[in-house]
């Protein structure tokens, strides 16, 4: 029987998304109109946060991020490896060095301990932002990282594009990924596979007026209207970018931020049942350590394969799942090992990275999946395994 292979992640577009989308084409912008503001209240309301500024994806949110803490040509920003390419990347656009942090081999997550190893590698040169990552939508321990951080004179901006709708308790008190208690900023994005999806699409959280002020700033080329000002004018300190995101996808955004509590409890329930379908298949396949702080909306399944014990390679694994209708990624790839960096900065040892990658693959997860769904992932998986 043919049946179409389960994606790893998928967007959720429903009919009233359509229609928001359409009514926004009628409107009279297109482009910066009153839905990018509307979706900026809406989202800093959802995650608890004083300002949201939109752009254009992910990616330009963390640019952004970097331009509006000045961050030096030859400063130096931590990045851990487990990561997509961006969180490495942004600190590179400002000229900035990159730091690579370790992982926790179980979690693939940035700790206090491995932020601390990191910061052995400064070699004198000026710390000035550390970036964590909430890898598949689990918290990182913020506190931990933002006291070593704000000892070394940096500040943290929390990575969160797989960590909308995650909470955290932290020494009893109840906080939101997003909600900026312990960073500078925290950086979203809206690409089709996260957790909401307007095509591309970005945010950047603070609480820090005079960053949200900065962030506005470069996102449009740098220009500023003076108050009292001829309605003409508009001066530039510095060249900013075009990193709007046009009132057409915050429409979208709108829409589907309104359906966030529901894509989260859907996701919550397709991790629960991950949790029982998978648990037979341990000790050989282990879900991703979850740490005691985290209660989150995973983006992510993220497994840890023993493919030793199995005899198999991971291409075996995901070539023969993919046969069963079972599509599979891996996320990530070290960062410290692509051939860039490499080059720029020599072969790292990180040993937590190089144990996450080799074990770890990501499985079926996204709103629209059935409980049998879940059931056929993980009956695949037994049989590819062998167990
Ligand atoms: C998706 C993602 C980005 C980049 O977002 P885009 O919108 O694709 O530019 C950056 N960091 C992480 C961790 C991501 O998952």
């Amino acid at each position: 029987m043919y049946r179409p292979v389960l994606p790893y992640g998928r967007q959720t577009i429903e009919d009233d998304d359509i229609a928001a989308v359409v009514e926004a084409l009628k409107a009279d912008f297109l482009t910066t109109g009153p839905t990018v503001e509307a979706f900026e209240d809406a989202f800093a309301e959802a995650v608890g946060a004083r300002h949201a500024v939109a752009c254009s994806n992910g990616t330009a949110a963390l640019h952004l991020a970097m331009l509006a803490l000045e961050v030096q040509a030859g400063e130096v920003v931590i990045a851990p490896s487990i990561t997509f390419l961006a969180t490495a990347n942004c600190a590179r656009y400002v000229g900035a060095e990159v730091v690579f942090a370790d992982v926790d081999p179980g979690s693939g997550l940035m700790t206090p301990e491995t932020l601390a190893e990191a910061l052995t590698r400064l070699g004198g040169r000026k710390l000035r932002a550390v970036l964590p990552v909430h890898l598949r939508g689990d918290a990182v321990n913020l506190p931990g990282l933002a006291a070593l951080a704000n000892e070394a004179g940096a500040v943290l901006v929390e990575d969160a594009p797989h960590a909308l709708g995650t909470n955290m308790t932290f020494a009893n008190v109840a906080e939101r990924v997003g909600d900026v208690r312990h960073s500078a900023m925290a950086t979203f994005s809206f690409h089709p596979v996260k957790t909401i999806a307007t095509g591309e699409g970005g945010m950047v959280t603070t609480s820090n007026p005079a960053l949200a002020e900065r962030l506005r700033t470069f996102r449009s080329h740098g220009m500023l209207r003076p108050m009292g000002a001829e309605p003409w004018w508009y001066e530039m300190g510095e060249p900013g970018f075009n990193y709007r995101l046009p009132d057409i996808l915050c429409a979208l955004g709108l829409s589907q931020l309104a359906k966030l509590p529901r894509f989260a409890a859907r996701r919550r329930a397709l991790a629960k049942a991950y949790g029982a379908a998978l648990a037979p298949l341990e000790p050989v396949l282990r879900i991703a350590q979850r740490p005691m702080w985290s209660d989150p909306v995973l983006h992510l399944m993220c497994v840890l394969i023993d493919f030793e014990a199995v005899g198999l390679c991971r291409r075996q694994v995901v070539d023969e799942l993919r046969e069963r209708g079972v599509g599979t990624q891996v996320h990530y790839i070290p960062v410290h090992r692509q051939p860039y960096y490499r080059e720029r900065y020599g072969d790292l040892n990180l040993p937590g990275a190089e144990a996450w990658y080799a074990h770890c693959l990501s499985l079926p997860l996204y709103p629209g999946m059935t409980d049998e769904d879940v059931e056929r992932v993980a009956e695949a998986l037994k049989a590819v395994l062998g167990l």
